[in-house]
């Protein structure tokens, strides 16, 4: 699966992720299916408050009427425009999914009510005031988390994430082999 991210989304994230100092902050990803397995984040949603430096839990309240407006706008083409996931940051950790976040990833995709069949997490961070890290992964209920490119819209160029900053080379584990950080 692969991801487009328009510029506007980036400038979005890099000036909330700014306000936001070290605390978590998220919401949600809301996406447009551009062709088999590619999906364009068209909208996100986002709630500054409620996260702590190591925490973020998402209060579904808040989200529910960008959502339903989004909905709205694009004409309940569910098929093409629907709810892809969820994103928070990590200002303070790498940009790898916690164990609690992996957990309620599949409670989202677990969860007969959502009727999601997959959920997208991206974790994004500040490389710099103006430049993001990020890391996305899918989740579908009873298969393994599998890692999602990023590509910025346009320029075609994927985004680098923790795999690509520098660090140690360890040998490639499975896809359910992701690490907590927490
Ligand atoms: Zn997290």
């Amino acid at each position: 699966m692969k991801l487009l991210l328009p510029s506007a989304i980036m400038l979005q994230w890099t000036s909330a992720l700014n306000a936001a100092g070290r605390r978590e902050i998220g919401g949600v990803l809301l996406g447009e299916l551009i062709k088999t397995d590619t999906f364009k984040i068209s909208e996100i949603t986002m709630q500054k408050k409620g996260g702590t430096f190591c925490h973020f839990v998402r209060d579904p309240k808040l989200h529910e009427k960008p959502i339903h407006r989004f909905f709205e706008r694009t004409g309940h083409n569910y098929e093409r425009f629907n709810y892809l996931g969820e994103w928070h940051s990590h200002p303070s950790f790498p940009t790898r999914p916690s164990t609690t976040d992996i957990r309620s990833m599949y409670r989202i995709v677990g969860e007969p009510n959502i009727g999601a069949n997959f959920a997208a997490l991206l974790i994004v961070k500040l490389k710099t005031r103006s430049d993001l890290e990020m890391s996305a992964c899918v989740f579908r209920s009873g298969f393994p988390v599998q890692e999602i490119r990023v590509y910025r819209e346009h320029l075609g160029k994927r985004i680098h994430d923790w795999r690509g900053m520098g660090r140690a080379k360890v040998a490639k584990t499975r896809q359910t082999g992701v690490a907590s950080n927490q």
